[in-house]
């Protein structure tokens, strides 16, 4: 395990001790949470050692969203992905209407497909080998390792997007500054995250399942990620919510809790989360889109 000893993103040494929770998804180990006392940043602190998170990605059933086990609940995670793919492509079409896109974290490549078919120019990265084969060799993506990021030219990209991936990263600095180097003046930075401040993880406190430990390495804030964005020279162009995120990370939290009425009280939870944004704007996940 490696002790955390700065903030990544101020790099204070005072921290605070957040939470404790556990690995509900596959090893079921405990983890605990700190916060930064001065930019309050929480993450995941002690943390496994870079080389040994992988194996927290061991599963048949990891998908960049954690629908494991459980059809009922991989179904729903399908047909929301299948949607959400179409609702991304128009999200970033109101911005650019085409150009060069690069998805770090892209799985599959289901989204890159979609915007391959609209005419864009695609890349992706993604370390996990067998998505990334997948991508190659059923969409034709060029799909590349972690470390194949450095190779790509520089000021290529009018878009790069993360899609609930910079909280898995380790070297959160590093790589800020190597996606700023890529994308085109003036180019787009896209990250989506989940929500600390929201009410549904304020609700569910250590079972809230985007906390997601170890894979998750930080539980970013709007104002802990702003923080971390204005750092890397980024301008803030507009923060979007993620509504249907609140009621699936409701339901995977309820499975974690372990209580009855399962789906009645994800929905309940996932609409009072919903509701409450409304007039605070925090939202159980939120896409921030920032301008180099
Ligand atoms: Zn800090």
């Amino acid at each position: 395990m490696k002790k955390i000893k700065e903030c990544p993103v101020c790099h204070s040494v005072k921290f605070t001790n957040y939470l404790s929770t556990q690995d509900y998804f596959l090893s079921k180990e405990p983890f605990t949470l700190s916060q930064c006392e001065h930019c309050g940043l929480v993450f995941t602190n002690p943390r496994p050692e870079d080389v040994d998170l992988a194996s927290y990605y061991n599963s048949p059933n990891y998908l960049s969203h954690h629908a494991a086990g459980f059809s009922v609940l991989r179904w729903i995670y399908q047909f929301l992905r299948k949607r959400n793919i179409r609702w991304k492509y128009r999200l970033l079409h109101s911005f650019i209407p085409k150009g060069k896109i690069l998805d770090v974290g892209c799985g599959t490549g289901e989204v890159l497909n979609f915007f391959k078919h609209k005419g864009w120019e695609v890349r992706g990265i993604e370390p996990n080998e067998k998505a990334r084969l997948f991508a190659t060799e059923v969409y034709d993506i060029p799909v590349a390792d972690e470390p194949g990021l450095l190779n790509l030219p520089a000021e290529s990209f009018d878009v790069i997007s993360l899609w609930h991936v910079l909280e898995h990263v380790p070297d959160l600095n590093r790589r800020m500054t190597d996606l700023k180097k890529l994308l085109k003046p003036n180019g787009l930075l896209l990250i989506a995250l989940p929500n600390l401040a929201s009410m549904d993880a304020k609700y569910y406190g250590k079972y809230w399942a985007a906390l997601d430990v170890p894979r998750h390495l930080y539980h970013f804030s709007p104002d802990s990620f702003l923080e971390l964005a204005i750092r890397h020279g980024y301008k803030l162009m507009n923060k979007i919510p993620m509504k249907l995120d609140a009621y699936y990370i409701s339901l995977l939290s309820e499975r974690y809790r372990r209580r009855c009425c399962t789906y009645l009280r994800a929905f309940i939870v996932g609409y009072h989360s919903n509701r409450n944004a409304r007039r605070d704007l925090q939202y159980s996940s939120m896409i921030y889109i920032l301008k180099k």
